[in-house]
């Protein structure tokens, strides 16, 4: 018995010595394991699926270059939302992330950066005047993007954008309210 107990204690010793001699130094975990940045497909829908999908206030802006009112409860929600992403209501791209929110004070979500800059198109306002910024995938309207205001952020953009459109999907690592 003692034999047997010595010789599979033997064999998983020289296991162990032979992983710590060939196995390859660690490589880090996340870029071996995310997958390639592949351009996400486009969401095409009739006006009448649209109407089906969205709420009417969501149809209004997205599919119409509507406004939401300045101020209004979505914004209050954005403004008590924590660490997270958000996404486009037609198509759940990835849009914003929370990190690149701030305060601008205009009544509406702001963001300095888009996180994804290949979901997110800019355009010019059929207005002649302004940038509007679009959902790449569904060609959702987003809202209006403003450079070079003054703002204390690293890009000096306020991606100013309909709360009504975006997702808002929350981090439990870093959004209070889900604690
Ligand atoms: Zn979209």
């Amino acid at each position: 018995m003692k034999t047997t107990i010595g010789f599979f204690l033997t064999l998983s010793i020289s296991g162990i010595a032979y992983f710590a001699l060939h196995a390859k130094p660690q490589e880090p975990m996340s870029t071996s394991d995310k997958k390639p940045n592949q351009p996400e497909k486009k969401v095409v829908k009739t006006e009448a699926e649209w109407k089906q999908t969205l709420t009417e206030e969501q149809y209004r802006i997205a599919r119409q270059g509507g406004t939401e009112r300045a101020n209004g409860e979505v914004y209050k929600q954005f403004k008590q939302q924590g660490g997270g992403t958000y996404y486009c209501v037609g198509c759940d791209a990835e849009l914003f992330s929370s990190k690149v929110k701030f305060d601008s004070r205009c009544g509406w979500p702001s963001f300095y950066d888009p996180s994804k800059a290949k979901n997110i198109k800019t355009i010019p306002d059929i207005d002649g005047v302004r940038t509007e910024v679009k959902c790449n995938v569904c060609d959702a309207h987003l809202g209006h993007v403003f450079t070079g205001e003054g703002f204390d952020t690293p890009t000096d953009k306020r991606y100013c954008i309909n709360g009504t459109v975006l997702k808002f999907v929350p981090d439990p690592k870093t959004d209070p309210q889900t604690k």
